[in-house]
């Protein structure tokens, strides 16, 4: 049998009838029975007054999400709501019985409070919460592009967030673009879009994360511009992030990379050392108990300096280091101890990632060509052959796999990628020169 939200509440609330005198149990939550909504995970029950919504808030909110988790492996939580708060239309509805749970629910810990905001962040940072004031009106699309671990999905999901914290009524959709991809094809293989149009019409607000994944699904951006054209004009508001400017989606049609452009375009970048220590001292402070002295977080901010996910990971070790071993006292000795492995693999990804980008530039230079003629379509023999290098090299010498090649050489699939890299490996065996040329390129790439 399948358990509604008001069972969740419903044995919640027993439970804490057990746990609470009878007397302080029916004047906190007496009259709290009933809940009126689902949304993004959140369970949300009426309070009959603002007196009881605060004190729930204050003294019991942690004991019933805790005994929440005990009932149920879903990420849920409860929220309280006055009936104020509550549209007339939703009160009116029964909606506990046959909702649904949303597939992707907006993880609460991506908020504005919890980012940190520095120079590198700034503009997407206040972008995105002028966007959550007054979605639909300021910025539509709003697209955050920038390299990974630097927060895009926290930025977008902290909008989310927020109108839902201003509005419960809001019907607020993040998905990641393959999970357009899939559901698209699921609802045109079995000839149903009842689905799919529940799922993403009719939104107030609509979060596609990583929308460069849409590239190779030309039939999914037909139905993407649709949804999006539809959302525009009705000013639902869209938000997406992307690893590169709008520009650059080479396998994304015009007319979407046009209407991404014309909306609000901001960059994520790199955070510096002051950043990094910023975010390190607040994680720190969120995620232990044990006191972690500035060098230890100087010394993980000057040796992570890729991303905010690296940092927090070099973070993470050091605490469950902490823990395994069972000491308080954080040294930046055993700092270093429990970063040690993490540090030497690094050094040997670093040196890869980081200088692959530099790569087709030292090609380019190398053939007297642009970079755009590296990665254009154009046949003549003089774009072809350091075309074909820079394919080999990068599967050889970054063991990148032959989509990611093909998506850094402007698009190609993997089938060209792999022809690509064979031609060059079958000419090496007789061609001196071509070695040779290869050899250079490798050292300059140091
Ligand atoms: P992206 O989507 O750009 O790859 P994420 O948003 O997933 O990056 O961020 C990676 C991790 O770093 C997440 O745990 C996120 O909470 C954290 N993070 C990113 N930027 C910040 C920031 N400015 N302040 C605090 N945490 C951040
Ligand atoms: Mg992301």
């Amino acid at each position: 049998m399948q358990i509604t939200y008001q069972d969740l509440w419903t044995k919640t609330r027993d439970h804490l009838a057990n746990c609470l005198t009878e007397d302080t149990f029916n004047d906190t939550f007496g009259e709290v029975t009933k809940v009126v909504k689902f949304i993004n995970g959140n369970i949300f029950v009426l309070v009959p007054d603002p007196f009881i919504k605060s004190k729930i808030n204050n003294m019991y909110i942690e004991r019933i999400n805790d005994i929440l988790k005990s009932l149920t492996p879903d990420k849920l939580k409860f929220k309280f709501v006055c009936e104020n708060e509550v549209n007339p239309e939703v009160k009116k509805e029964n909606i506990t019985t046959n909702n649904r749970l949303f597939i992707n629910n907006l993880n609460e810990n991506f908020s504005f409070e919890s980012f940190v905001v520095g120079e590198s962040n700034m503009f997407g940072y206040r972008m995105s919460l002028n966007v959550a004031e007054q979605p639909g009106v300021i910025a539509n699309p709003l697209y955050i592009f920038g390299g990974v671990g630097l927060g895009k999905t926290h930025l977008m999901q902290a909008i989310g967030n927020y109108i839902l914290d201003k509005d419960i009524n809001k019907k607020v959709r993040y998905i990641q673009a393959t999970d357009f991809i899939v559901d698209y094809s699921k609802a045109t293989q079995s000839s149903n879009m009842d689905l799919f149009d529940e799922k993403y019409h009719n939104l107030d607000c609509l979060l596609v994360d990583d929308i460069q994944m849409l590239e190779t699904a030309k039939k999914s951006q037909n139905e993407f511009f649709k949804l999006f054209e539809e959302l525009i004009t009705r000013k639902k508001q869209i938000v997406i992030t992307s690893d590169r400017p709008a520009s650059e989606l080479n396998g994304i049609v015009d007319r979407l990379t046009s209407r991404f452009q014309s909306g609000m375009n901001v960059d994520i970048k790199k955070p510096d050392l002051e950043q990094r220590i910023n975010i390190l001292n607040r994680k720190a402070l969120e995620s232990s108990t044990k006191k972690i002295p500035k060098e230890v977080l100087v010394f993980i901010a000057e040796n992570f300096t890729n991303n905010i996910r690296e940092l927090e990971g070099a973070l993470n070790r050091v605490i469950s280091h902490s823990d395994v071993y069972n000491y308080d006292d954080i040294t930046l000795e055993r700092a270093t101890d429990a970063l040690d492995a993490l540090l030497k693999y690094k050094k040997q990804t670093d040196k890869k990632t980081d200088n692959y980008e530099n790569l087709l530039s030292i090609i380019a230079n190398f053939y007297n060509i642009t970079i755009n003629d590296l990665i254009s379509n154009q046949r003549k023999q003089t774009f072809v052959l350091p075309r074909h290098i820079t394919m080999y090299i990068l599967k050889n010498h970054y063991n990148l796999p032959f989509a990611k090649i093909g998506k850094i050489l402007g698009g190609r699939d993997h089938t060209t990628i792999m022809n690509g890299c064979l031609k060059i490996e079958q000419e090496l065996k007789n061609n001196k020169d071509l070695k040779l040329a290869i050899d250079t390129i490798l050292k300059k790439c140091g």
